[in-house]
């Protein structure tokens, strides 16, 4: 079910700005916050040259988008006295930005290419992130959105907002090994997350060998027969261990769902079950860029927008689990097409 997106003309922006698109579609807590971010556009499709804009009023907003339609339009994750110069940074929200077009294990499409199959993936990534921060670290105002080609997550978790670089970096690399890793195997997470009143819930405590998500990419590798070939794509396995996989998939799926990783273990031996797990978590883990997540003045698109490569609405979105970017992102003017 391969997708064809393709690139917005100009005239197609235009109508979405001034049709369909509605300033009410900007979720508030960037309307609440919108004269201190800095707001970067672009205008052709080369990138966001259009830097330094600010907006005093979600009206002057409206106006400039109908007037502009722009390709893309960026709004920072920084809150600025002045936000016009860059300068008086108050604070950042956290950001997790999670790309389908980095998703290596998958038989769907083309490396480097992206379809609703991998959307969902990336969709499935997006929530175990979500639930690792609200139940393990127990953040608060946590808002997602749909980005075109994945799904960005903004934390404005008070105590999380002040913070540097460094806290962000110890948050991601916390989520991140959590989505893999037992809770019994994990380090300590970041002692600032420790703090009595955070009320961190039993995070070593737990005893599930595997993450909901590590469950899920392994069901849905061991479901798929044409993922044949991606098993024997990981370093150390074979046919005969693939064989093995492929033969015994009922029994792995159950496992899976008891947190048998003794089982599995006894069936693939210590090495191979090692190598394809490390394999799992590797493929999923790229999707999450470090960079977006430590950066404190980073632009992200702002929700609401036209992602015009693909003609896809960038969009907030309440209900993760039941989304459907094919059905709720798509833009008037490509029903109309059809
Ligand atoms: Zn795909």
């Amino acid at each position: 079910m391969s997708v064809k997106f393709h690139e917005a003309t100009r005239e197609n922006r235009t109508s979405y700005y001034n049709e369909e698109w509605r300033i009410k579609d900007v979720p508030d807590y960037i309307l609440e916050t919108l004269s201190k971010r800095e707001f970067g556009f672009d205008h052709d499709g080369t990138g966001p040259k259009d830097r330094y804009n600010r907006f005093e009023s979600p009206e002057a907003l409206a106006e400039f988008l109908q007037k502009r339609a722009p390709y893309a339009v960026y709004c920072s994750v920084s809150f600025y006295e002045k936000p016009q110069n860059r300068e008086g940074w108050e604070e950042a929200e956290l950001v997790f930005d999670i790309d389908a077009k980095e998703l290596t294990i998958k038989s769907c499409c083309k490396i480097g290419e992206v379809c609703e199959i991998c959307l969902d993936n990336a969709k499935n990534v997006a929530m175990e992130v979500v639930r690792l921060m609200r139940e393990d670290l127990a953040l608060e105002g946590i808002y997602t959105s749909y980005s075109g080609r994945g799904y960005h997550i903004r934390v404005h978790d008070k105590d999380i907002m002040p913070q540097d670089s460094e806290v962000r970096a110890n948050i991601f690399d916390y989520v991140r090994d959590r989505m893999y890793t037992s809770p019994k195997d994990m380090q300590k997470p970041p002692a600032l997350l420790f703090d009595e009143e955070r009320k961190v819930k039993d995070v070593l405590e737990r005893t599930v060998p595997f993450s909901n998500l590590t469950k899920e990419i392994m069901k849905t590798l061991i479901r798929d027969g044409t993922s044949e070939r991606l098993i024997l794509n990981v370093p150390g396995i074979g046919k005969t261990t693939a064989d093995k996989i492929f033969g015994n998939s009922q029994d792995i799926m159950e496992w899976m769902d008891n947190n048998s990783v003794k089982e599995l273990r006894k069936l693939l031996g210590p090495k191979n079950t090692q190598n394809f797990l490390e394999h799992v978590y590797m493929g999923y883990i790229n999707l999450m860029d470090a960079k977006v997540t430590v950066d404190t003045k980073r632009i992200l698109r702002l929700p609401s927008s036209l992602h015009s490569k693909i003609s896809r609405k960038c969009i907030h979105v309440e209900d993760l689990k039941n989304f459907k970017p094919e059905h709720e992102a798509v833009p008037k003017f490509t029903r109309d097409e059809k």
